[in-house]
């Protein structure tokens, strides 16, 4: 399939939803009375539950973490369809477009529900169609997991090719994240993207361009390489960047590698990643409380390393993810969550859409027209 086909294929669908040629819309499905807001931060710490703050906590000796200030602090329940485990592809859908999906599957249906005529919208699409502008930020590869959740549709993560291309081809703002395979800066710039490869690219952007950063190094860190941003840095000049939409923003700002290093159980590196994470959070929340029209939410799509106390310190129990409920802070909307409240990881989205005044209740189904498709030789 070519790209201006796929385009193609994404704005007819999007045509459709307005004219109501959609099924499975549920009327009723999110609380109605939720506070509305202009514009959203989703942050999402990968991998990060509440013992990972902890952990840093302890052993760096943190006074108070950006992410204690929130009043409301709930927990999600990270389940995807297919099981009591997800992995960053389920779990980012889930936050993403308010659907439990099957592990590996990126902002479709889990494989035993739905065709393939059809996908679940997301927060970074519904912001689009509301006219806000849009970003999707990571210190992971832009074709990761977690940025595909809220910027492509794809039966499997490991599809990188068609993420990259659907992200390339898409109407988004802004999209940065680590170096991926089958970037092309020819086709970025041919849509109207901006190349950035390093922090002094990223800091010349002006208000009202559009691009696509594919940064090196290790990111996720307080102490970047030379010349590479930290994910704080990426959080500011973002929101710098779309806060000049007079509809509003919608921008997800995932920190990656608190789940690879606790794959490694390498709990230095996670505490650094968690510090980092939470630096950009504090950008979030200056924002936030000086724009008092904005929407903060810090979750994780799941847990990762089984961080457990035991005897006094913070340890890892396994390599892999768990099924344990993560963080759920939510700034910006009084009534999204009572406090201490758990809710399931793809109710967040659902909220979400919900404060930002959409007009459906997700998760709305988005028909693609694969006849369109052959009509102009796809
Ligand atoms: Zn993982």
């Amino acid at each position: 399939m070519s790209f201006a086909v796929r385009f193609f294929a994404f704005i007819t669908a999007i045509f459709m939803l307005f004219t109501n040629v959609i099924s499975g819309f549920t009327a009723n499905k999110t609380p109605e009375d939720l506070t509305q807001v202009k514009n959203v931060i989703f942050m999402i710490g990968d991998g990060m539950g509440f013992n990972s703050i902890e952990k840093t906590r302890l052993e760096n000796e943190v006074e108070e973490f950006a992410m204690d200030s929130f009043e409301l602090r709930g927990e999600n329940r990270t389940w995807s369809s297919n099981s009591l485990i997800t992995d960053s592809a389920a779990g980012g859908t889930a936050l993403a477009c308010g659907v439990r999906t099957s592990n590996g599957c990126i902002g479709v249906y889990p494989f035993d529900t739905k065709p393939t005529y059809s996908y679940p919208m997301s927060l970074t699409d519904l912001a689009y169609d509301m006219g806000k502008a849009t970003g999707v930020i990571t210190t992971d590869s832009t074709s990761g997991a977690t940025p595909a959740a809220f910027s492509a549709h794809t039966a499997a993560r490991g599809n990188e090719e068609d993420i990259t291309t659907q992200q390339m081809n898409s109407p988004f703002d802004l999209i940065w994240g680590k170096g991926t395979s089958s970037f092309s800066e020819e086709v970025v710039t041919d849509n109207g993207f901006i190349p950035v490869y390093n922090k002094w690219d990223m800091g010349l952007l002006l208000p009202g361009t559009r691009s696509f950063a594919q940064f090196s190094g290790d990111c996720w860190s307080q102490n970047p390489p030379e010349g590479m941003p930290t994910i704080a840095e990426m959080t500011a000049k973002a929101i710098s960047l779309l806060a000049f939409d007079t509809d509003g923003f919608f921008l997800m700002v995932e920190a990656a590698h608190i789940d690879k290093h606790s794959h490694s159980n390498d709990g230095e590196s996670m505490k650094d990643s968690v510090l980092a994470f939470d630096d950009a959070v504090e950008v979030a929340l200056d924002f936030a409380r000086l724009d008092g029209n904005t929407l903060v939410i810090v979750t994780a799509d799941h847990e990762t390393g089984g961080i457990a106390l035991i005897n006094g310190s913070y340890r890892y129990t396994n390599t892999g993810h768990t099924a344990t409920n993560v963080p759920l802070f939510v700034y910006g909307c009084d009534n999204f969550i009572e406090d201490g409240q758990v809710i399931n990881n793809k109710e967040v989205a659902i909220r979400t859409a919900a404060c930002m005044g959409s007009e459906e209740a997700f998760p709305i189904q988005v028909v693609i027209d694969y006849s369109q498709e052959d009509e102009s030789g796809g």
